[in-house]
């Protein structure tokens, strides 16, 4: 499609997301092209979130404020789960097989060990969850912190194997998840 540069332009938009093909990219951009109304909605709803979400100072999720609602209410249980990415809370957080705090791990330095440090007196929390999917480097990793925290006196978890190794929380259904969080089990 040589003459139609803006709608390859969408295309490629598209296909830089995740799990979108060119097949998708494609499908997605011309339903768009022929649709104004839907693409105007599209374009709103981008804008919102682009002016609007931003990282909770606190866990990393994504919140409309400074601190997210997880952070600042006070009525959840004295534990912290440690997730990958914000994607996971909302999936423990659907499967209501949770009610304590959350902090999304991207990497480990002193920073934020700190960080979590802080969290863990701020909060008064008495157990840390490591809410990883299994695989080596999240053990190796959860090791880490857990020496790194293991003055605190606090109890250190892991979520059950209920979840396939290698497998990700989205490709997991919520009912196996809830039930490998149950089932933590302690390091
Ligand atoms: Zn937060």
């Amino acid at each position: 499609m040589k003459d139609l540069h803006s709608i390859n332009r969408l295309i490629e938009a598209f296909e830089e997301l995740p799990s979108i093909g060119k097949k998708s990219a494609t499908r997605l951009a011309l339903s768009i092209a022929k649709d104004k109304f839907k693409a105007l909605k599209l374009i709103n709803a981008i804008e919102d979130v682009v002016a609007n979400i931003k990282e909770c100072e606190i866990c990393g999720n994504f919140s409309e404020h400074e601190i997210c609602d997880i952070c600042a209410s006070e009525n959840r249980d004295k534990t912290l789960a440690i997730v990958e990415n914000s994607k996971d809370i909302m999936i423990i957080e659907e499967s209501g097989s949770y009610n304590g705090y959350y902090f999304v791990l991207t990497h480990i330095d002193d920073e934020v060990i700190q960080k979590l440090r802080e969290i863990i007196k701020d909060k008064e929390i008495k157990e840390v969850i490591f809410a990883f999917p299994p695989s080596v480097e999240s053990e190796a990793r959860s090791l880490y912190i857990e020496d790194k925290l293991k003055d605190l006196n606090i109890e250190f978890t892991q979520i059950a194997q209920g979840v396939p190794t290698g497998v990700h929380f989205e490709n997991v259904d919520v009912n196996s998840l809830a039930k490998a969080i149950k089932l933590r089990f302690k390091l």
